[in-house]
């Protein structure tokens, strides 16, 4: 295990760093509280040892730092005290230590409350990976492994003000399954539930890293591209529109419509970004559909012509 070993010292840090190794461990030593500070924030110790006399920080003001930092990982911290100092414990215990240790430590004492910290570590690390599940699972579609809604409302605020920040454009497609009501009544919702989970791995594996995909709603997806100007989200708009007609489906063949909009002039805020798209899917609809429509670049007399499908 890795662990920072936190004494000024030096007799005392060299015999409990050699007690440490013996029994295997990667142990680091830091000189006073802050040069420990300094190494728990960038170093990742699952465990420190600190002594609780210490110059600059001592070990009880470390271990309030530690736990008011809130660090991704839980920090195991034994506090080092010498005997006729016992009454502090309630103290270090309010200051966030997990346990203490009389000094010099006894190795067989040592050894055990090692054990004790690894089995609560264990703990604290499978409760993080529960928690990254949870959080993964409650921003993805269940049917079709993109983003949800909730999600893209959050990524498309915060890719939006950064592009905005930035002096970059941000581009959204929002693309719509044709005829997929048909496609339900002719070969059933399961039937249905398949295509829309094939579409999702489609577009999922024809974007970059930072793009994200998300499901608006029924047969509508959306794809946010930073960084990604008028003609480049054209360009990609139509490998996905290729990737999905070109498949060789079970049915009947598939296809869908595509509205592109870009930030820039006359886009002050997400809203006008997404009702941008949403205009131009619909002129691809209009249009024929199987086709990706720029809002800047449509043909504006489609506009004038009733909304009906
Ligand atoms: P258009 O080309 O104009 O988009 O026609 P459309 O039939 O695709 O459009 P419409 O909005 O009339 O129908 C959307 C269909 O999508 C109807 C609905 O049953 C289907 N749908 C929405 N969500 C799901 C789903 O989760 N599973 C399945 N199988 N179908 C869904
Ligand atoms: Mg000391
Ligand atoms: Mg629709
Ligand atoms: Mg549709």
């Amino acid at each position: 295990m890795k662990i920072l070993v936190a004494e000024d010292q030096v007799v005392a840090a060299i015999h409990l760093r050699r007690n440490l190794e013996i029994m295997g461990h990667d142990v680091t030593v830091a000189p006073d509280g802050e040069a420990a500070w300094l190494r728990i924030q960038d170093g990742d110790f699952p465990l420190l040892i600190s002594d609780w006399m210490m110059p600059n920080l001592d070990g009880p003001d470390l271990c309030r730092r530690i736990r008011e930092a809130r660090l991704d990982r839980y920090t195991y911290i034994i506090l080092l005290t010498s005997l006729d100092r016992q009454e502090d414990r309630v103290k270090g215990l309010r200051a966030g230590a997990d346990d203490f240790l009389t000094k010099p430590p006894d190795p067989a004492e040592l050894a055990v409350r090692l054990e004790i910290a690894e089995r609560i570590l264990a703990v604290h690390d499978q409760l993080a990976r529960q928690n990254a599940l949870l959080a993964e699972l409650a921003s993805t579609d269940a049917l079709t492994g993109v983003k949800n809604r909730r999600r893209f409302a959050e990524d498309l605020e915060l890719l939006y003000t950064q592009a905005d920040r930035q002096g970059f454009p941000l581009s959204l497609i929002l693309l719509d399954i044709d005829h997929f009501k048909m496609y339900n009544d002719s070969f059933g919702h399961p039937a249905g539930d398949l295509v829309l989970s094939e579409v999702g791995a489609i577009l999922r594996s024809n974007i970059r890293g930072q793009d994200v995909v998300a499901r608006y709603g029924g047969e509508e997806f959306t794809v946010l591209l930073p960084m990604t100007n008028e003609s480049g989200a054209m360009e990609v708009a139509d490998r996905l529109r290729r990737a999905i007609s070109g498949r060789d489906w079970p049915h009947r063949a598939v296809t869908a419509s595509f509205g592109v909009a870009t930030s820039g002039i006359g886009i002050s805020n997400t809203q006008t970004l997404v009702e941008q798209a949403d205009r131009a899917l619909y002129i691809a609809k209009r249009a024929g559909r199987d086709q990706a429509v720029h809002f800047f670049r449509h043909d504006r007399s489609l506009t004038l012509e009733p909304l009906n499908s």
